[in-house]
């Protein structure tokens, strides 16, 4: 069973994709939390933190966040947020980074 971001990828469902590379694909957050408010997804279904292996890199996450946040003019910052399980809240089961900028940010998160 494809996962939503997956159906996204494939253009089955609606989204605004704004970045993509061979390893990940940025869309714009359908409930937006911050001006700015992108999801940077890894191609791979891998369903979360948890689920990683332990060796294997994943910088192009960062990478990727890191070219977004310039081209959205974040240069006065910006917050990386990945949900793991549920008492993190995460309700799509496949890894994804929350880009949040624009805005100052409450520290701490609720
Ligand atoms: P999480 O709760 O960390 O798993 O994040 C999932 C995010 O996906 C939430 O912030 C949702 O608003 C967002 N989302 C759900 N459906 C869509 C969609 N069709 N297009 C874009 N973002 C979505």
């Amino acid at each position: 069973m494809p996962t939503l971001f997956e159906r996204i990828l494939a253009r089955e469902i609606p989204a605004e994709i704004i970045y993509e590379d061979v390893h990940c694909f940025a869309i714009r957050d359908i409930d937006p939390k911050a001006p700015v408010h992108v999801l940077i997804i890894p191609r791979d279904p891998i369903p979360g933190v948890a689920a990683l292996p332990e060796s294997g890199d994943h910088q192009y996450l960062l990478n990727a966040a890191k070219v977004i946040a310039e081209k959205e003019g974040l240069s006065n910052g910006y917050r990386l947020v990945i949900n793991q399980g549920d008492d993190a809240g995460q309700t799509v089961p496949h890894l994804h980074v929350h880009l949040l900028g624009g805005r100052k940010l409450g520290w701490p998160p609720g």
